[in-house]
């Protein structure tokens, strides 16, 4: 049997918008064939100039403060050079936080420390803490829907962070991709909503729209924003024309609004009964019940080690990223193992029998 894979964040392919961006991509190469297909002017590693106002427009700033990457992978890359440049090389982030950011920071010379997450957020006083000790360059932080975890921090949390990066002096960095997939609640303040001078938000098209475009953003002030695109021109002179335009023209006509009501109403289901399947499961030890996003995660106490779950889950017939990868310096809490669930692109029969299936490895049955 085909093992049950909770390995990858990845869309379902029910929630791509193909057929619209066909049709998108047909229009805009036969508006501008030459444009598109032509080294972009010189200028331009800021963005495509469209796609930098609709993307402004619906974030509430203004086009000087955006910038577009291949990605809000690469941006986080670019803006990790820029914030890690100087002395300051301390960085804070949640723990579990977003493997591949924490090895980005990590390659640029960062010294990660992790600040226990809890249900609806950062634990603050470990938070107030932490940022005296260690005095970070920034703090990141992926406020809704977090991944790995699936928490979305509270008002309160938010407010906190921003509190203590006055007090301290420190930049916020906000990854924002599940933002806009809510199944649940109501909409929170983003943490620059509570602070726009002090934070820089990534985000991302991957989740609402389509991961192949690779169209990710950041949003801060115009130097720091001026600052990473003299690095984006360092290393590949601008983003991709073909998908940047797509990317505008799909703002622009509302496909990324009709797409994130199809994947909102595709996913809610989802995660509603992944929520029942693994709290039946696991019990205490599910994390959160996130609301929105991709993941659930567990953090359990376990007498058996990574390797022993890994491969006890392999021969039970699911496939999952080991959890220590979340941690700084890939290391678990003692005594402890952490498991991240996505939901987003598994029937809901195979979730739950993934679920049950990897509950009984963990405890020995
Ligand atoms: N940040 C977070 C928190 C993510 O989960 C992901 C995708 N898994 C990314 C950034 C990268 O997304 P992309 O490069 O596709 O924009």
């Amino acid at each position: 049997m085909t093992p049950i894979p909770f390995t990858r964040g990845v869309p379902p392919e029910q929630v791509l918008p193909v057929t619209e961006l066909v049709k998108l991509t047909t229009e805009v190469l036969s508006e501008r064939p030459v444009e598109l297909f032509q080294y972009p002017r010189i200028g331009a590693n800021l963005g495509d100039d469209a796609l930098r106002a609709a993307l402004a427009g619906r974030l509430g700033t203004t086009p000087e403060r955006v910038f577009v990457g291949n990605g809000s992978l690469q941006v986080l890359d670019l803006l990790a050079a820029a914030l890690l440049s100087g002395e300051n090389k301390s960085v804070v982030v949640e723990e579990p936080t977003y493997d591949r950011a924490r090895q980005i920071f990590e390659r640029h010379g960062g010294q990660v420390t992790g600040v226990p997450l809890r249900s609806t957020g950062f634990a603050v006083d470990a938070l107030a803490d932490v940022v005296a000790r260690v005095r970070p360059a920034f703090v990141y932080t992926i406020p809704d829907f977090q991944n790995p975890s699936g928490v979305c921090a509270g008002v309160e949390q938010r407010q906190a962070l921003v509190d203590l990066a006055e007090r301290h002096g420190f930049a916020i960095v906000e990854d924002t991709p599940y933002r806009a997939l809510r199944y649940h609640g109501v909409e929170l303040p983003s943490i620059a909503d509570l602070a726009p001078e002090r934070v820089i938000t990534v985000g991302s098209l991957s989740k609402v729209l389509s991961p192949g475009l690779r169209v990710g953003y950041a949003v801060g002030t115009p130097e720091l924003v001026a600052g990473i695109a003299v690095r984006a021109e360092g290393t590949y002179l601008t983003p991709t024309p073909l998908t940047q335009a797509v990317a505008a023209r799909a703002l622009e006509y509302g496909v990324v609004d009709s797409a994130i009501a199809d994947a909102v109403a595709f996913l809610k289901p989802r995660h509603d009964s992944a929520v029942a399947a693994a709290r039946a499961a696991f019990g205490d030890a599910l994390l959160a019940e996130p609301g929105g996003g991709y993941f659930l995660s567990v953090l359990a106490e376990s007498r058996l080690t990574e390797a022993e779950l890994v491969a006890g889950a392999k021969a039970a017939g699911v496939t999952f990223a080991p959890g220590s990868a979340f941690f700084p310096g890939g290391r678990l809490p003692d005594g402890k193992l952490f498991l991240r669930l996505p939901f987003q692109a598994l029937p809901e029969s195979d979730f739950a029998r993934g679920a049950r299936a990897l509950a009984d490895v963990l405890v020995g049955r």
